[in-house]
């Protein structure tokens, strides 16, 4: 049998070696190093933002983004159900609320339709997340944040190289995060990054990952901070990949250009949305939703597609239906139907820059297969 395929690979092929040895043999392996630096204003200049504060970890940044607005406790964010746990994990670090809306049936996206009446006198913010290759409706989001005055914090983990009407995703929050993870359209293995116009901003971030040690007496505290400093041998690997995001972004798109050419004669499935009147789809990944005329959903299709040696990975669970918080009462009679039925039946396939055609041929093989089984 073939070779499995696995669900994402990364493409290290540019100067990412060359940059990790120079690491070693200068000896800058910390936070401290000139990469980091480089990385920060490489990627806050790509994105059109003035300031970017590298992190750990995309969690980090959204973490730290919301403890850099001070936002007072028990106010309410308005975040989308059909995302990643880290949203929810920021939200509540900070002593806030949790608020969910559901997402639209074909893109996925928070349904922007759903915030105003979510909208209370605790609602604070919104936390919007770019899902899976299509921006949000952003002018709509920014004219309720006006209209409401409320912060806007913005999600850009799966965005990078995306645009919204000609305008960069990452460029819409207040603070916006990214993430670097190793399947994210530029990785640094683990990473992540806030970007910001705003000098206060930028500072309370720097802080806040730096354990809040100040400048003047380190060792002692005004505030609680964290350790999500990012190692200049992450930020080399980082700025080897960012020479060649529009390279990665346009081989994504002829990916998922490709997939949709394979896929898209075969009855059952919803494929991703290819382009909306504000962007074309980057295919962060390619994600598919078995329509109700397929006897079974994700789970099974995800099985029968491993046993044909194509890796798979589920779509997002819906924030309201976590155990964790289903235990705890939270989000208790909610109920968000495109989130509940895409997360059942939607899955995603191999996806990653080092998949080459020939793979998505036998991936795509695989799903014709897999129905049929
Ligand atoms: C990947 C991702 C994150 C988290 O990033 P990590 O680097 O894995 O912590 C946050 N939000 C979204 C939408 C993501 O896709």
């Amino acid at each position: 049998m073939d070779a499995f395929i696995p669900v994402n690979e990364p493409d290290l092929s540019g100067n990412e070696k060359k940059y990790l040895i120079e690491c070693v043999e200068t000896g800058w392996i910390s936070s401290e190093g000139p990469y980091v630096t480089k990385f920060e204003e490489q990627f806050a200049a790509r994105v059109g933002r003035k300031y970017g504060i590298a992190m750990c970890n995309g969690t980090a940044a959204l973490v730290a983004a919301v403890r850099a607005l001070k936002l007072s406790p028990g106010g309410e964010v308005i975040t989308p159900a059909f995302t990643i746990i880290s949203c929810i994990t920021a939200i509540l670090e900070s002593g806030l609320t949790p608020v969910l809306v559901d997402s639209e049936p074909r893109t996925w996206n928070m349904d922007v339709n759903q915030i105003e009446a979510k909208i209370t006198p605790k609602t604070r913010a919104i936390m919007v997340v770019h899902t899976y290759g299509l921006p949000v409706e952003m002018n709509r989001v920014l004219e309720i944040a006006r209209r409401h005055n409320l912060r806007v914090i913005e999600d850009a983990a799966e965005m990078h190289g995306q645009t919204y009407y000609g305008k960069t995703c990452g460029s819409f929050g207040e603070l916006s995060a990214f993430s670097f993870y190793a399947n994210k359209h530029i990785t640094t293995g683990e990473g992540g990054m806030v970007v910001t116009d705003d000098p206060g901003l930028a500072e309370r971030c720097r802080l806040l990952r730096n354990l809040c040690f100040q400048p003047a007496r380190r060792f002692v505290h005004e505030e609680m901070g964290w350790n999500f400093r990012l190692t200049n041998i992450q930020a080399a690997l980082g700025v080897a990949q960012l020479e060649r995001l529009d390279q990665f972004v346009a081989r994504k798109r002829r990916m998922g250009t490709l997939y949709t050419e394979l896929l898209s004669g075969v009855k059952g499935l919803e494929l991703p949305v290819p382009e909306t009147p504000a962007a074309k789809n980057i295919y962060w990944i390619y994600g598919i939703v078995l329509s109700e005329e397929i006897p079974f959903g994700a789970a099974e299709m995800m099985e029968r597609l491993k046993k044909l040696g194509i890796g798979t990975r589920p779509f997002f669970w819906g924030m309201h239906e976590q155990p964790m918080f289903q235990k705890k009462g939270r989000f208790n009679g909610e109920h968000y139907p495109v989130t509940e039925r895409i997360s059942r039946r939607g899955f995603y396939l191999p996806s990653g820059l080092a998949l080459t055609e020939e793979q998505q041929r036998r991936a795509a093989e695989a799903v014709v297969k897999a129905l049929v089984a």
